[in-house]
């Protein structure tokens, strides 16, 4: 493969189109959030644009950042100091755009973190509910092996590489799974009501534990950030494969 290279306002126009940007009532811009150089030949992409991420994307040379959670969230404070001052400032100092995609990330049916968990895991979904319809009700895969909830919680111990909390029995057969990444843990009333027996998002809360008890259903917290790894890269991939341009994902470690 040659790499190429392709424009900042091309790139834009591309993933606004390939997520459905427009369709989304979000509590963040989607879309470019920095502007940087116009010229694109290697992206970085990662979770969260923390600064460590920041840092790494200049040290690789990076044109630009391709992330899940950007910056600029509704009833943040607006002032240009402290974390937000040194982030921006990195990114302005060295001409590197920063792409930010939040729901429409979440939400995309095939490279949404949604979609690219469940290939992960050995899910597969059937319907959607909640709010913009992010939360996936399906089931394991027949060609995993998986039994019950215990064997779920350990799979996705594996393929995750982080142990999730289980909350409720790990004995009872598995029936409807459902999932919603990162800090879904507000969706899991939605989830019961969809039929799930068993709920997977990344964070959880003191209520969550109450509700799955009260409600007989199982609740796995696996994460959120490790729920929300692969989206990101799913998407860096296809610009790869659409623009010929260079890529790497880097996993600053996060255990929530
Ligand atoms: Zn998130």
């Amino acid at each position: 493969m040659t790499l190429r290279t392709t424009t900042r306002d091309e790139l834009a126009a591309y993933l606004a189109q390939t997520l459905n940007v427009a369709q989304y009532r979000d509590y963040c811009p989607n879309g470019l959030q920095v502007e940087g150089r116009s010229e694109i030949g290697l992206i970085v992409s990662g979770v969260t644009a923390s600064q460590a991420l920041l840092d790494a994307a200049v040290d690789l040379k990076a044109d630009a950042v391709l992330v899940h959670h950007g910056y600029f969230w509704r009833g943040e404070d607006a002032r240009v100091i402290g974390m937000k001052h040194k982030r921006l400032k990195t990114l302005l100092a060295n001409d590197i755009n920063l792409f930010a995609y939040h729901l429409p990330l979440d939400a995309h049916l095939t490279l949404g973190n949604n979609a690219q968990l469940a290939r992960i895991i050995g899910l597969e979904g059937s319907s959607r509910f909640g709010d913009e319809q992010l939360g996936w009700l399906g089931h394991v895969s027949t060609s995993t092996g998986m039994q019950t909830v215990a064997d779920l919680a350990q799979a996705i111990a594996q393929r995750l590489g982080r142990t999730p909390l289980l909350i409720g029995d790990g004995n009872v057969p598995l029936r409807q799974v459902a999932w919603c990444t990162g800090a879904a843990q507000g969706m899991l009333g939605d989830a019961i009501a969809a039929g799930a027996s068993v709920y997977i998002s990344g964070e959880i809360s003191e209520p969550t534990v109450h509700l799955a008890r009260e409600a007989g259903v199982a609740y796995i917290a696996a994460g959120h950030h490790a729920t929300e790894r692969y989206g990101v890269q799913a998407l860096a991939a296809q610009l790869v494969e659409r623009f010929g341009i260079e890529h790497h994902f880097i996993d600053i470690d996060n255990p929530v």
